[in-house]
């Protein structure tokens, strides 16, 4: 039986790896990857000594797919440093630490007195009864605008790079939503989590984790393992159905015969694939927004820096009106991410709130970038070292509406047997999302088609 996976990001390449692991498999597997390079957003650029994450940046170490793919890939995960626990929240013109306990957030300067007063009125407010509720509204609704601007927005910029206004809680953050749903509180949920488990944490836990050489060690493990099953330079811009099965057409005027075809690519590009197949489905897949994204790192000789970057980085909230979504301590989180002597910072720029930053041409853009710095952690010098990496399309919104789409989408995908289509645009955009949700669909397949 023939199965075609079109799209090479991790998505694609773990569903293959799911697929082909148990080598008594009768399925006969190839990946189509329109770039010459497999990986999709996780790319690593080593270049005159620096190490740029240009998208991905690492993994929460709390999901056991990840892990146990990467053990069975014979890799070495690499722990962050201890002190990228620390992280900062750009807020009333300084870096506040954020607050790692309830006592530490009582204690901290973040916040206003009142702030914190509403904070602690959480369980008191009745739970949420709207079928899709937006981020923004969820959060002034339990915790107050000004935790809702201080913590809950920057948090949105820092997973999506999103609006809170327009993503849905339920769909972005499903924990929550299923927390407040079932505990009626999150604070109750937080203390009744605590007695029962020992954990008591509503965020998601775990330590960032990558690579000492970076995440496309990732995606090079897993080329490595497909071999010829995976062909590169191969764009498919559409599909048909046959009486049997699928033909898949590539850019290049071929075609391939399929019995089973897996659309792992972005959903605007899943939509482009699918418009003379099934309109309808094209068009909900299209509804996904994507804003951009610009990436630029800077590196600086260490003497010339004061500032301590000690930390994570930073997060800016938007009621402070600064041009950057934050800026992340590469060489504080990881080793080796910058030569000796030196140290690198990754600033990430635009989303769904500031398309027009993310399009400045290269030298705007770099003195935007230069200058925010300069106005939030006080770095002055010149950078020795600068790189810019687009995503013109970066990250998928799931905006209100997201379950509703996902539904409409299952429902028809279901029409056609054999087909199937994930992704991070659909059921968690995190590589350990991307990772699960390509366990779970191998099973799916194993269990219906073969
Ligand atoms: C700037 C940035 C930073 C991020 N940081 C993190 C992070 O630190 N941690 C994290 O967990 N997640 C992060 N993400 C999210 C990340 O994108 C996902 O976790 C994951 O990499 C998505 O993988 P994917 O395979 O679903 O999609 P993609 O990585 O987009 O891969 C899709 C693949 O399909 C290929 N393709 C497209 N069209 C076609 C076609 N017509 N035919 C054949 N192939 C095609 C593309 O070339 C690409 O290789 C980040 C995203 C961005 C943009």
């Amino acid at each position: 039986m023939r199965l075609v996976i079109v799209g090479g990001g991790i998505s694609g390449l773990s569903l293959a790896y799911a697929l082909l692991e148990n080598k008594d498999t009768a399925l006969d597997v190839t990946v189509f990857e329109a770039e010459e390079r497999a990986g999709g957003k996780i790319y690593t650029d080593k270049t005159e000594g620096f190490l740029c994450e240009t998208g991905v940046n690492g993994f929460l170490d709390n999901k056991p797919k990840t892990l146990e793919l990467i053990a069975k890939l014979s890799l070495s995960p690499l722990r962050s440093n201890d002190s990228a626990r620390k992280r900062f929240i750009y807020s009333d013109k300084r870096l506040n630490l954020l607050p790692e306990s309830p006592p530490a957030f009582f204690r901290s300067g973040l916040m206003s007195f009142a702030g914190k007063l509403r904070i602690t009125l959480e369980p008191f407010i009745p739970k949420g009864t709207k079928h899709d509720e937006s981020l923004a509204d969820f959060a002034r609704r339990r915790l107050g605008k000004e935790a809702y601007e201080k913590l809950i927005d920057p948090m949105a910029s820092g997973i999506y790079a999103g609006d809170p206004e327009t993503l849905s809680l339920k769909s972005c953050f499903p924990r929550i939503y299923e927390l407040e749903q079932t505990y009626g509180s999150l604070i109750r949920a937080m203390f009744k989590l605590k007695k029962k488990t020992g954990k008591a944490t509503a965020g998601p836990g775990g330590t960032l984790t990558s690579f000492l050489d970076g995440m496309q060690t990732l995606t090079n493990a897993l080329k490595t393992f497909l071999r010829d099953a995976l062909k590169v330079k191969s764009k498919a811009v559409s599909l048909e159905k046959t009486g049997k099965g699928y033909i898949i057409h590539l850019a290049d005027g071929s075609k391939v015969e399929a019995d089973v075809v897996v659309i792992a690519v972005p959903a605007y590009q899943a939509a482009v694939i699918l418009r003379d197949f099934d309109k309808t489905l094209s068009q909900a897949i299209s509804e996904i927004p994507y804003p951009p994204v610009a990436v630029v790192c800077t590196g600086y000789k260490r003497q010339k820096v004061q500032a301590s970057l000690d930390g994570f980085g930073f997060l800016v909230p938007n009621r402070e009106g600064r041009k950057i979504l934050g800026t992340l301590f590469d060489s504080s989180i990881f080793p080796n991410r910058a030569p000796e002597d030196y140290v690198l910072l990754r600033t990430m720029v635009g989303g769904a709130r500031a398309f027009s930053v993310a399009n400045e041409e290269d030298n705007k853009l770099i003195d935007t970038v230069l200058s925010e710095i300069s106005d939030i952690i006080g770095i002055k010098a010149e950078p020795e070292f600068i790189r810019i990496y687009r995503h013109e399309r970066a990250i998928p919104q799931y905006t209100i509406g997201h379950q509703d789409r996902l539904e409409k989408i299952d429902e028809i995908v279901a029409r056609h047997k054999g087909l199937y289509i994930t992704g991070n645009a659909y059921r968690g955009i995190g590589v350990n999302d991307c990772i699960d949700n390509s366990y779970k669909l191998a099973e799916r397949i194993f269990e219906e088609v073969i």
